[in-house]
C-alpha cells in the first residue's frame, strides 16, 4: 500500500510580523504605538498625541494590548495622559507652510 500521493507541498506563507501600528480609536489615524514593558503596555497616538499606561498580562502581545486598549478607551474606562491638550490644526498648518517657505 504505498499510494502517497499527498505530496504537494502549499507554499505555506508565514508571516510572524506582528503589526506595531494600530488605529487610533481618537484621530482614525493608523499611527498607533505599542510596547509592552514590565506588564505594562505604552500606548501612543503618534499623530494627536493619544497616550495611555495599561496593565496587561505577561502572555499579551501587541495586538491583544491594543484590543484591551481598545475596549478600554471605548468605555471610557482609560486613564488618558495628555501631553499636548490643545492642538490646533490651523497653528500646525501654519507651522508646515513656515517651513515650506523656508526650504525653497
Ligand atoms: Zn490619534
Amino acid at each position: 500500500m504505498g499510494g502517497k500521493r499527498k505530496k504537494r507541498t502549499k507554499p505555506i506563507r508565514v508571516r510572524p510580523k506582528v503589526p506595531s501600528t494600530f488605529e487610533c480609536p481618537r484621530c482614525g489615524k493608523v499611527s498607533i504605538n505599542i510596547k509592552i514593558k514590565d506588564g505594562v503596555a505604552n500606548v501612543t497616538c503618534g499623530s494627536c498625541g493619544l497616550h495611555a499606561e495599561i496593565e496587561v498580562p505577561p502572555v499579551f502581545d501587541n495586538a491583544n494590548a491594543y484590543g484591551k486598549f481598545l475596549d478600554m478607551y471605548l468605555e471610557g474606562k482609560i486613564e488618558i495622559n495628555e501631553e499636548e491638550t490643545n492642538i490646533d490644526e490651523e497653528e500646525e498648518n501654519h507651522e508646515d507652510e513656515r517651513k515650506s517657505e523656508e526650504l525653497h
